[in-house]
């Protein structure tokens, strides 16, 4: 069975172990750095940028994710997650870091703040309409040239891209996770078994 860690340090973390126990994966929560070894795979939840930053530093999990990253483990950020592995945050702390993983840059709360979250369908290229959930999400506001934009969604200001993917590394705008219908997480892993042939 393939390993899936789940980053453990804050956020929507159980919802994300749900989904991954539906799919038959085994879900590992990841709190500590030995707990990275041998994952075939790994997801960032959202929750708050800030803290989970904060947590990957005290944890020390910061370093050896980044190595693990640049060793090219297959990677799945939603929401907060997404911010920690794009290469540009705007809107964010002064002090705040992020991976890189990922060549795309993200403004927080790019769609309004919490009283505005909101929910609509999005059309994933190859899935069709998933179930959108924004929460105080990021927005794309710039991919490179090596960043595949598998779905974009129009909240009346034109289309912007909100599933991203770089290689091994995926980046999610939305919550996948909260709702009933599995399809991203799956897209995630059918491209774990890529990587493996
Ligand atoms: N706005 C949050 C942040 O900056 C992300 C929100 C979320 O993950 N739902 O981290």
């Amino acid at each position: 069975m393939r390993r899936v860690g789940v980053l453990a340090l804050q956020g929507d973390v159980r919802e994300h172990v749900g989904v991954l126990e539906r799919l038959n994966v085994r879900a590992e929560r990841v709190r500590r750095p030995n707990q990275l070894a041998g994952l075939d795979g790994l997801v960032i939840p959202g929750g708050e940028s800030t803290t989970i930053a904060y947590l990957l530093t005290t944890s020390g999990l910061r370093e050896p994710l980044a190595r693990a990253l640049e060793e090219g483990l297959s990677t799945f950020g939603t929401c907060a997650g997404l911010i920690m592995l794009s290469t540009s945050v705007s809107d964010g702390r002064a002090d705040q870091w992020s991976y890189g993983a990922l060549d795309v840059a993200v403004r927080r709360n790019g769609y309004g703040r919490q009283v505005a979250s909101f929910e609509a369908p999005v059309a994933v290229r190859g899935v069709g309409d998933v179930p959108g959930v924004f929460i105080r999400a990021p927005r794309i506001e710039e991919v490179g040239a090596d960043v595949d934009v598998v779905a974009t969604y129009d909240h009346g200001d034109g289309e912007h891209p909100v599933l991203v993917r770089q290689g091994p590394v995926w980046g999610c705008s939305f919550h996948p996770e909260l709702t009933p219908v599995d399809r991203v997480h799956q897209l995630f892993l059918d491209s774990m078994s890529e990587a493996l042939r």
